[in-house]
């Protein structure tokens, strides 16, 4: 029986190599020696820990009926291929994520309908006053990103998000090490003990979100999360009106399988921070499971207006439920030269503090 045994050294990951008349196996490159029964118990425990089972019993999003689908319109952009969903009163000119023209591609279709959407809190008004908080005093700004008429072709965007609810049991097998040093007259000594490490137990997940549209650049939204789902309400085509909604193009079932890789790691970082107590932690496997998973597809508001300046595209985004917003803006180099000449005499002088201040240390 001994001899069909195949473990590798938890320690160096040797072949370990059994020692007759004992109950232990012995590495021969490191020197460590390993209980078999131990060995042997953790194998089972890993050959045992059952595969992911992560399933939805709701799925997300609706069908329209066709009196709200006859309704709504799709504009297109010949551009950046931006698509754009307004009812029949909303209508739309400039692309919102490059600014270029949009053209009516038809009525809607092929898409579900929302389940969800937070509102917009903050009027267009409120968000042309953050962005122009955001432009005042940018003396060196191109004339473009200040014009009136371009400041007015912000608009309320609804971002497509599907969210995961899911109640899931988890198991995990960690591998940890322990570290004892000590010294006598003659020698060092280490001593490494390994332990297998078990954690199981539930977690609940809520509204995990990904974003379902490819169009709205993740880092941000995340630099205007959070959004706060508890404002949410059942999704009504009359939300819609004044705004537009980007057609999603990450669809539902697309989705389910980032939710499903974020549950998973969620899991996995949260059962990790209860194991304490040891040198090394590494995790062996991990599984995760849960029948009763409730997806859905909610629309988050957001202020939006793009700017294209020689050949770069520069984005303000204000979330239209918080007021948090992000936005990048360019130098207009023509100015910044009148600027920095018009202020030589005080970068002159600022030199000079610099140099006396390293004569004065060194
Ligand atoms: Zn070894
Ligand atoms: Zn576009």
């Amino acid at each position: 029986m001994a001899t069909t045994l195949d473990y590798k050294c938890p320690h160096c990951g040797g072949k370990l190599e059994f020692q007759p008349g004992t109950e232990q196996m012995q590495c021969p490159y490191c020197d460590s020696v390993v209980d078999v029964a131990a060995l042997q118990n953790l194998d089972e425990v890993l050959k045992n820990t059952p595969a992911d089972e992560m399933h939805y019993h709701e799925d997300a999003g609706a069908a329209w009926s066709e009196g709200e689908q006859a309704a709504m319109q799709v504009y297109v952009c010949k551009s950046c291929g931006g698509e754009i969903i307004s009812d029949e009163n909303t209508a739309a000119t400039s692309c919102p994520f490059c600014g270029n023209p949009v053209v009516l591609s038809g009525r809607l279709s092929g898409v579900l309908k929302p389940d969800y959407v937070i509102p917009f809190q903050l009027d267009k008004k409120a968000a042309k006053d953050a962005l122009k908080k955001h432009l005042e005093g940018k003396r060196l700004l191109p004339k473009v990103f200040k014009s009136e008429h371009h400041i007015d072709e912000i608009k309320g965007i609804y971002v497509p998000f599907w969210l995961f609810d899911a109640s899931a049991d988890a198991d995990l097998n960690f591998k940890g090490t322990r570290t004892r040093m000590w010294s006598d007259s003659k020698f060092n000594y280490t001593e490494t003990s390994h332990f297998a490490i078990h954690r199981s137990g539930s977690l609940g997940f809520q509204n995990v979100p990904v974003d379902g549209s490819q169009k709205m650049a993740d880092d941000l939204m995340e630099s205007i999360e959070p959004f706060d789902f508890s404002k949410a309400v059942d999704f009504q085509t009359a939300y819609l009106s004044g705004f537009f909604a980007d057609k999603y193009d990450v669809g539902a079932e697309e989705s389910k399988a980032h939710a499903n890789a974020r549950i998973k790691q969620s899991a996995e970082n949260a059962f990790r921070n209860t194991v304490d107590g040891y040198n090394t932690l590494t995790l062996e496997n991990s599984s995760v499971r849960f029948q009763n998973g409730k997806a859905k597809y909610a629309l988050y508001p957001v202020w939006l207006l793009n700017t294209t300046w020689r050949g770069k595209q520069y984005t303000f985004a204000m979330n239209g439920q918080t007021g948090k917003f992000v936005g990048d803006l360019p130098v207009d180099n023509g100015q910044f030269w009148k600027y920095v000449l018009a202020f030589t005499p005080a970068y002159g002088a600022v030199a000079f503090g610099i140099l006396w201040l390293l004569h004065h240390f060194f």
